[in-house]
This record gives C-alpha cells, sequence and structure tokens, in this order.
C-alpha cells in the first residue's frame, strides 16, 4: 500500500495513509468494534463505483448507467440473505446508527416509546441517548443488567415493558460479553404489543456462523455493522421480512439518505462472499476462544470481568476491586503508550464519569484476522495486566512495548 497516485497529489494525506497503515501493523488492535478487512475489500471500496449514483434500489434507479451498480448491490443482497437466511435485506445504510434510523423511521412516530439498554450497562448511543437523534424524537425508558452477575436481567425488562408500554423493545449491545437470549425479548415484545428490533451490530459476523444464535426470523427486524465482526467495510444493513421490506428500503431511501455509496455496497458485497467460505467459521469460532482464552488468563492474574468471562468476541474488564486507584482512561492510555489499542468503557454500576470510567473493553476480531490464537491471546492478556499494574512505571512499558512489537512481528498484517 504505497498510495503513490495520492502521494502525487497530496503528499500530506499520503503520509498519513501510509502512517496509519505502519499503526495497524505495529499495534495491537483489541478495540472490540474494529477489524482489518482484506485487500480485496479495500480495492473494492477504492473502486471507480465512488463516482456512480444509484439513488433507489436494482432495477428500479432514478439515473442512467447502473447495470453494474444494480449487478454489485445484487450481489451483496443475495450473499447477505444466505448469510443470515433473512427473506429481506437492505445493503444501503451508510453505518449501524443509519440502519436502526431507517427501523425507527419506518415504524415509529415522533414521540413513540423506545424501551433499550442503558448506555453504561452496554447499550448504545442511538437506542436513545439524548445526545442523538433518538433521544430527542421519541421517549425512551431503558432497562439494564443484573448489578450482581452482569447478566441481562430479563425479567427487570418484562417488568419494566408492562409498566412502560414501549412501541419498541430494542435488544443488542455494544459491550455486552454474553449471548443474548432474542426469544426472551421477542416474547417481551410481543406480551406489549411493541416491535422487536434486534440490534447484532457487534456480533454480525458471529451470527453469520452460527457461534451465536441468530436473532433473525425471531425479532421483527435485525440491524447490523459490516465492519465489527464481519469484515466487509465500514456500514449497516437491515435484514427484515417480506411483510416490512417495502417500509424498510422507503426509510433508508429516500427516508432517510440520498445516493448509497456503492463503493462501500461493493466492499460488503466482496465481504460477505469471504464470509461465505468455510474458513470464516473457523474465523468466528476462533475469535470467540480467543476471547475467552484472553478473559480467563486477565482472571488469573486476578482482573474481575463483567459477568465473570465471555460467550463473545469482546471482554469488559472492572478495575474497581483490583486497581481502585486507576481508571479505566488511565489504563487505556498506558495500553495506547505500549502499543495495545484499547478503549475506556462504563461498566454496570459505574461511579465514575462516562469520559473517565471504572472499566476497559477489549475485543478479539482483529487480532484474530492477524492469526492470533489462544496462546497468544494469553500472552496479550500477561501484557494487558503488568501495564494496568504498572502505568506510571516507565521501565516496566518499554519491556512491554518490545513484547508487543515481536507479537507484531510475528503476526503480520497487510505484508
Ligand atoms: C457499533 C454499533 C452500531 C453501529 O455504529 P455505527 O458507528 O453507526 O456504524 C450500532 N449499534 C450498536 C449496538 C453498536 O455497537
Amino acid at each position: 500500500m504505497d498510495y503513490e497516485h495520492v502521494r502525487a497529489v497530496d503528499p500530506a494525506v499520503a503520509d498519513a495513509l501510509t502512517a496509519e497503515v505502519e499503526r495497524q501493523r505495529e499495534t495491537l488492535e483489541m478495540i472490540a468494534s474494529e477489524n482489518h478487512v482484506s485487500p480485496a475489500v479495500l480495492e473494492a471500496q477504492g473502486s471507480a463505483l465512488t463516482n456512480k449514483y444509484a439513488e433507489g434500489y436494482p432495477g428500479e434507479r432514478y439515473y442512467a448507467g447502473c447495470e453494474y451498480a444494480d449487478e454489485v448491490e445484487t450481489l451483496a443482497i443475495d450473499r447477505a440473505k444466505e448469510l443470515w437466511g433473512a427473506e429481506h435485506v437492505n445493503v444501503q445504510p451508510h453505518s449501524g446508527t443509519q440502519a436502526n434510523m431507517a427501523v425507527y423511521f419506518a415504524m415509529l412516530e415522533p414521540g413513540d416509546k423506545i424501551l433499550s439498554l442503558d448506555l453504561t450497562h452496554g447499550g448504545h448511543l442511538s437506542h436513545g441517548h439524548p445526545a442523538n437523534f433518538t433521544g430527542q424524537l421519541y421517549e425512551v425508558e431503558q432497562y439494564e443488567v443484573d448489578p450482581e452477575t452482569g447478566y441481562l436481567d430479563y425479567e427487570g425488562l418484562d417488568d419494566l415493558a408492562r409498566a412502560f408500554d414501549p412501541d419498541v423493545v430494542v435488544s443488542g449491545y455494544s459491550a455486552y460479553p454474553r449471548q443474548v437470549d432474542w426469544e426472551r425479548i421477542q416474547e417481551t415484545a410481543e406480551a406489549v404489543d411493541a416491535y422487536h428490533l434486534a440490534d447484532m451490530a457487534h456480533i454480525t459476523g458471529l451470527v453469520a456462523a452460527g457461534v451465536h444464535p441468530s436473532p433473525v426470523g425471531t425479532a421483527d427486524f435485525v440491524t447490523g455493522s459490516t465492519h465489527k465482526t464481519i469484515r466487509a467495510g465500514r456500514g449497516g444493513i437491515v435484514l427484515t421480512s417480506d411483510e416490512h421490506a417495502d417500509a424498510i428500503d422507503s426509510a433508508v431511501f429516500p427516508g432517510g439518505q440520498g445516493g448509497p455509496l456503492m463503493h462501500n455496497v461493493a466492499g460488503k458485497a466482496v465481504g460477505f462472499k469471504e464470509a461465505l467460505e468455510p474458513d470464516f467459521a473457523d474465523y468466528a469460532r476462533q475469535v470467540v476462544d480467543n476471547a475467552k482464552a484472553l478473559g480467563a488468563r486477565l482472571r488469573e492474574n486476578g482482573l474481575a470481568l463483567v459477568s465473570g468471562g465471555t460467550d463473545t468476541h469482546l471482554v469488559l474488564v472492572d478495575l474497581r476491586e483490583s486497581h481502585p486507584d486507576t481508571t479505566g482512561g488511565e489504563a487505556e492510555s498506558a495500553l495506547e503508550d505500549v502499543g495495545i489499542i484499547l478503549n475506556k468503557n462504563t461498566v454496570p454500576g459505574e461511579t465514575r464519569s462516562p469520559f473517565n470510567p471504572s472499566g476497559v473493553r477489549a475485543g478479539t476480531p482483529a487480532l484474530t484476522t492477524r492469526g492470533f490464537d489462544e496462546a497468544a491471546s494469553e500472552e496479550v492478556a500477561d501484557l494487558i495486566y503488568r501495564v494496568v499494574d504498572n502505568h506510571d512505571d516507565v521501565d516496566v512499558k518499554a519491556e512491554v512495548a518490545e513484547d508487543v512489537q515481536a507479537l507484531c512481528a510475528d503476526f503480520p498484517l497487510y505484508d
């Protein structure tokens, strides 16, 4: 990736692009929502389809010259249907938030009611946060995880639903390490005559590979992102039944977006094809095995995990007991110093602020793309522990930084 054409026009941007590739090569990417797409997906995303206006849908566009755009979008749709077994798929949302917006816009009126998980318990901004359009247009009530176990409190959710009488119940989370019982939430939604939106953004790839139960066919609407546990480039998708197909398509376009980003749709098509290969299920299983190994080793070292472990691609470390004087922000920045990139995160029952919370979140999708196995994941757990435990110690951090470089060399990226 030498970006020769960019360099000829714009050396400043070329330098930054080259440095970003180096940064990804020379750090351990453990932000749970990030991954590394293949060179094939990068190429599709950088294709001339970025030039093409294709408002509308395959076979019914508002512009001429759409035959190849149609081909690409149809392939993306057909592959997504196969991956997730959905009756209807819309691959045009520019992001996961746009996918959620399409569902709300299709089914709700301003002032209608959303019941969703609290952000500090693992929810997402687009599920009703006051700073997001959802918090401003709709009335929002929020459920929580059980403070003792860290698992979803399904009974509490059911009680709240009966009291609040929502129009939509939102499931699917940003920082929840356990499997979700979609059927149980569906029962609640049906009991109060609400729609069920299952936002599988984080686990889109795990669901496609069958290593996490699927909400497709259970929830009325399923949204996902295409760049987290599936490596199809940045974007969103909506999956639904034929019954809601037209409502969703109109809500995406013209409801919430103009022309689709056809180069991104091409990235989705290529990434979905890769995910249909048999080795993708191996990858997804390894993601979860690595997260389990990482979590178990962090615990052996004395760190507490929300819910005590993980069934997914991420662990959520609660520093309050083991390191009461260390904040998630301090841990994040000390780890960044050594080349381990993860993010500070609130924990259930958060006692600090969202800007400097008590936990960190760590995921394995990107490391697994580089080829990490359980042993390498355990090694990373030890490095994380050493840094958290010695976050002010320059010498320890220098030693760990060398170990990080050795791991990066053992598991090369984009070579
Ligand atoms: C990541 C995420 C999204 C999508 O985010 P975008 O940045 O808008 O693509 C949506 N919902 C949840 C639960 C997420 O974690």
